[in-house]
């Protein structure tokens, strides 16, 4: 999944919504098949879902025998790689139809080096490869998808490529091999492919402003003031404030905590404080709230959710909350290891009206926005 649709869907999405691509072969892993002709239903343009081989050339081989007769320029795509854009297919469309055949590739800018297995350097490639009597070569490229060719020069470079002595790694070295010209073009550094997990969190931030993940999640909270006599201390933002009567609750009745918890997990939609630490269990009697915090942000953490930043309102006729604003935003800054610019908390009264005015307790409402996390 990326940014709430799937790799495949936005990589057909782009070479769907590409005027001059008229039809789409897709090649797949056998077991998958079922589940891509599914995918694929909302896209016309999708000719064909076949199954894929065992290796990469034999699945495009097996896409490339699907072709309808008519196609003129066939362009192999990973879909792995979602980000593709319309210039970039442009140029690679244009390029093949002038030299035959045409990759997208992108110079290397830092240095190569061949490892061996324990990872130790065993060579530094060069990158401007020196050959005997002719001019230095461009360099080293990092070559990307789709890559073009003419159907008819793809299919000859099929038929005559020694595949029992040799594996070729992408479309273009069967060419080469044939000893047809294959021409590079710009490559985009945005047409990433996916290959580790750390990959997604890039590319949705690459996607950007509406399509990256972000979340908004709501809490709000009440509690009651206990009588003075129950001597229990007043806890809010996660310290204590000197006050005649603490609130009332099960654990330490931080109602600014307990809506700031339940402003998380609704935005990573993970249910709610009642579920996580129900008040019947004896262990989350009088437990500190920083706790749960804690345990909240871990589980956000889990789901590969950052808080982005959080804002808090605590109604209350008293005690005044300003001068403890400070020392609220580093307990809870510490607690989430967030920066204190992240963490906004205001305070209000209720103009002596409802149950706030009346000083029978203290109410709280948050906001939290969240986003995909890098890892
Ligand atoms: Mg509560």
């Amino acid at each position: 999944m990326l940014a709430g649709a799937t790799l495949l869907h936005r990589t057909l999405s782009a070479l769907q919504n590409h005027p001059h691509i008229s039809c789409i072969v897709l090649s797949v892993a056998p077991e998958e098949q079922e589940r891509a002709l599914m995918e694929t239903a909302a896209f016309s343009k999708v000719h064909a879902v076949v199954a894929g081989g065992a290796t990469r050339w034999e699945s495009v081989l097996r896409g490339l025998e699907a072709l309808p007769e008519w196609v003129d320029i066939v362009l192999v795509h990973d879909a792995a790689r979602p980000l593709v854009s319309a210039e970039l297919i442009d140029r690679v469309l244009q390029a093949a139809s002038q030299a035959g055949a045409a990759v997208p590739g992108l110079p290397l800018s830092d240095t190569v080096k061949r490892a061996d297995e324990l990872g130790n350097v065993q060579q530094t490639i060069s990158r401007t490869m020196q050959r005997e009597g002719q001019p230095p070569l461009q360099g080293l490229t990092a070559v990307q998808t789709p890559q073009g060719a003419k159907v008819e020069l793809l299919r000859r470079a099929y038929q005559a490529f020694p595949f029992d002595s040799a594996e070729p790694t992408d479309e273009a070295s069967l060419i080469e091999a044939l000893g047809e010209t294959v021409r590079i073009v710009p490559g985009d550094p945005l047409n990433i492919k996916i290959t580790r997990p750390e990959d997604t969190a890039l590319a949705e931030r690459l996607l950007g402003g509406a399509a990256a993940e972000i979340r908004t999640g709501f809490g709000y909270d009440v509690h009651a003031f206990a009588p003075p006599e129950a001597g229990r201390t007043l806890y809010l933002g996660g310290i204590a404030i000197e006050h005649p009567c603490g609130l009332e609750g099960h654990s330490d009745a931080d109602v600014l905590l307990h809506a700031l918890c339940d402003a998380l997990l609704g935005a990573a939609c993970l249910g709610d404080i009642g579920m996580l630490f129900p008040n019947t269990d004896p262990a989350y009697r009088n437990i500190s709230s920083l706790s749960l915090l804690k345990t909240v942000h871990q589980k956000l953490r889990e789901n590969r959710w950052e808080i982005v930043n959080i804002d808090a309102t605590v109604t209350a006729e008293a005690p005044k909350l300003l001068p403890h604003r400070a020392a609220m935003q580093q307990a809870i800054g510490q607690c989430l290891q967030l920066e204190a610019n992240r963490i906004s908390i205001k305070a209000t009264t209720s103009e002596k009206l409802g149950f706030v005015g009346r000083r029978e307790g203290i109410e709280a409402s948050a906001v939290a926005v969240i986003r995909r996390a890098a890892q």
